[in-house]
């Protein structure tokens, strides 16, 4: 089971604001990682209370709900849910009992080894009652240490996961953060007036004026009490793989991921584009909104006017987090309508940042067309998606992703593209300033996994 979602923890020291309102706000930061639920722990001497429920941060959250919630640490979720899984169980943060006391989980990725985790579980009694998240895993995993110390229990039971992580973890005192080995997906910690924020990207800090400090490394373990935080080493360092995805799709273009910042790095990523693909056109135009800053980069390297030429409904999700075919195929034709007084009679070059099953491609090159436009060559900034993920990342099966079953050619005669090319892979991970080539997990594209 995939989940690919935004986590977010917060332990400020003597704070006015309600904490159940900065994490709200911090998660509204995170919507864009997963849509289909949201959730809120918060601890205090006396307790733990979650409040989680399906829909957006806005729809789960009610302001009397929030008033509610009245702690001193607090921890978020939202989730992205894969297939025929999106029920009000899965959700988080999960609340879980273990030799010490009581303590809540938010979690982003995937553990690969779960069905031998599960069996190992199982040979000591324990059975679980509805699917088996990774989240609820990892939490039996804890219980299982029997240990009453939360730092030592939560160490014993990951070192037994193999797979892409991030956790955050509050007990009645205590807020744990937690990255695994490769560090695949993003975790950052800040601080807020004498405390500490961790959040899956840093747009989650700005909104409640929280300072960056940096990235919890891989295989680190943050352990946050009330004056003051300290780290373990939990895994030993090793050859990193980070998620190149997060820089071409999931993240929000004013975070710093990995120590880059994503506008920045999708704007050179376009403007290698430009110099590997050039195309004669009038106008170049992005697919909003993860298209625009590549579509930005790839006009100014060949010099070409960047327009405007299709609008977004803002108020429709993103095609890629929706779980559900019929959903998707629905979203994609009310979510994007094309400028006729921009597109008409023009050459255009059309920047995606990646193409999955194609069917947004096909429809937005016949609106294009519809609207005037004399040809549309379309521009992906990253290389054809081949293999699916197995780190979190919710990607089609592989007999589903078009590329792995057809050529180039005949993708581009399917989707109407007067042509298509993408970015080749040595000039998506050139373009790191911070990072080099090995530091990146890229095997959606060339089926080398990394674990
Ligand atoms: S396979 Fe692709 S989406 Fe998954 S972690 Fe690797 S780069 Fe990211």
């Amino acid at each position: 089971m995939y989940e690919e979602c935004g986590i977010f923890g917060i332990y400020p020291k003597d704070l006015k604001t309600n904490i159940a309102q900065l994490s709200y706000l911090g998660l509204l930061a995170l919507q864009h990682r997963g849509q289909e639920s949201a959730g809120i722990a918060v601890g205090s001497r006396k307790n733990i209370l979650i409040y989680r429920d399906l829909g957006l941060v806005a729809e789960v959250f009610k302001k009397d709900i929030l008033s509610t919630l009245n702690g001193d640490i607090a921890i978020g979720h939202v989730r992205y849910s894969p297939k025929d899984s999106n029920s009000w169980e899965n959700s988080q943060p999960i609340l879980q009992q273990f030799a010490g006391g009581s303590f809540a989980l938010a979690f982003n990725g995937n553990v690969i080894n779960k069905s031998e985790l599960s069996s190992v579980l199982a040979r000591c009694g324990k059975n679980f009652n509805g699917s088996l998240t990774d989240s609820r895993l990892i939490c039996r995993l804890i219980e299982a240490t029997k240990e009453k110390d939360l730092e030592k229990a939560v160490q014993k039971a990951v070192k037994q996961i193999k797979g892409a992580f991030c956790l955050v973890i509050l007990s009645e005192d205590k807020l744990i953060g937690l990255r695994d080995a490769h560090g695949f997906h993003p975790l950052v910690l800040g601080k807020i007036k004498d405390g500490y924020v961790l959040a899956s990207e840093d747009s989650a800090f700005s909104i409640i004026e929280a300072q960056y400090i940096r990235e919890v490394q891989p295989g680190e373990m943050v352990i946050i009490e009330k004056n003051d935080f300290k780290t373990k080493q939990v895994f030993p360092s090793t050859r990193k793989s980070l998620c190149i995805f997060e820089y071409v799709y999931f993240a929000r273009p004013d975070s710093n991921v990995f120590g880059e910042n994503v506008a920045e790095i999708r704007e050179r990523i376009g403007a290698r584009l430009a110099i590997e693909q050039p195309a004669n056109a009038d106008i170049v135009i992005s697919v909003p909104d993860s298209g625009r800053f590549a579509a930005l980069g790839y006009a100014h390297q060949a010099g070409i006017t960047y327009q405007e030429g299709l609008m977004k409904n803002p108020y429709i999700s993103r095609t890629f987090i929706q779980p559900d075919q019929a959903l998707r195929e629905y979203s994609v034709k009310i979510k994007l309508s094309a400028i006729t007084s921009i597109v008409a009679g023009k050459r255009i070059v059309m920047v995606d940042d990646s193409i999955v099953r194609g069917t947004t491609s096909r429809k937005l090159v016949k609106l294009l067309k519809r609207s005037g436009a004399k040809e549309v060559h379309v521009r992906i900034s990253s290389p054809p998606v081949n293999f699916p993920c197995q780190y979190g990342t919710n990607t089609p099966d592989r007999e589903e992703l078009w590329t792995n079953r057809f050529s180039i050619e005949k993708l581009r005669q399917w989707i109407e593209a007067d042509s298509l090319s993408y970015i080749s892979l040595e000039g998506l991970t050139g373009v790191f300033q911070k990072n080099k080539p090995a530091d990146f997990c890229t095997a959606c594209f060339c089926g080398r996994y990394p674990l």
